[in-house]
């Protein structure tokens, strides 16, 4: 048995009880960064064996997780942050994993993943939206903001500090939605929570007025084309 385990994106108590059981109960736990993993580990009393696996883990580190579940292993993957696989290792693993033994069962732990928590609270319409991963540092990065201004629903994306202000500059220059109304989550469930509402320009201005806007984890969400905006439908 393969378990993907969703783990908290920043409150330690952001975790399911079945997601603490199976943890608790696997024979070896996958995890992206060991030192983060035994963080969470060590708050619930978790004492299993860690084995380190993140994107740049060889074919062998591969190979040695499909042979300890041919043993019949129960292994639990988790990633530093929310849901495995939703911009971070863990398809590859699955895939790799499905690959070489269809008849592993691989089961999802569902739980904190940073995109839904953000549109949870953005109050746009959600009965379809676009999650479009993070932008291109460079080569590609125009396109991702030209496409952005095309989409019809709303939109959600991942930003690191380093490129959050030239993201917010991109979605005016690029993407022309400076009509639509915009949110940005940063270190969301943490002790600096923030969210940001409002156009382009007023998010602008306030994160610019606060030196430490710019730390930390950040989502951005964008209301639909002419719905829960100034534009005209
Ligand atoms: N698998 C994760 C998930 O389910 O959300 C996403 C992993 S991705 C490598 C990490 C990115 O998610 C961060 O750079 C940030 O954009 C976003 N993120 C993760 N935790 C966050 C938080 N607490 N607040 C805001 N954004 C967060």
């Amino acid at each position: 048995m393969l378990y993907i385990v969703a783990t908290p994106i920043g409150n330690l108590e952001d975790i399911t009880l079945r997601a603490i059981s199976v943890l608790g109960s696997a024979d070896f736990i996958l995890a992206e960064d060991t030192r983060v993993t035994r963080v969470l580990l060590d708050r619930y009393n978790i004492r299993v064996p860690v084995i380190s696996y993140h994107q740049h883990s060889k074919i062998q580190k591969v190979d040695h997780i499909i042979d300890l579940l041919r043993e019949d292993k129960k292994l639990a993957l988790v990633t530093d942050a929310g849901t495995p696989g939703i911009n971070d290792p863990g398809n590859f693993l699955v895939s790799k994993v499905l690959e070489a033994l269809s008849d592993c069962k691989v089961v999802p732990i569902p739980g904190p993943n940073a995109a839904i928590t953000a549109l949870s609270v953005s109050g746009f319409p959600m009965d379809k939206f676009v999650y479009l991963g993070f932008p291109p540092h460079k080569k590609g990065r125009q396109t991702f903001f030209k496409r952005i201004g095309q989409i019809e629903e709303t939109v959600v994306f991942y930003e690191s500090k380093y490129r959050v202000m030239k993201a917010l500059e991109e979605l005016r220059g690029v993407s022309k939605i400076e009509s639509r109304s915009v949110m940005i989550a940063r270190e969301l469930t943490k002790q600096f929570e923030t969210i940001y509402r409002g156009t382009l320009d007023q998010i602008e201005m306030e994160m610019k007025a606060n030196k430490n806007s710019t730390l930390g984890e950040f989502v951005v969400v964008i209301s639909p084309r002419g719905k829960n905006n100034r534009e005209e439908s």
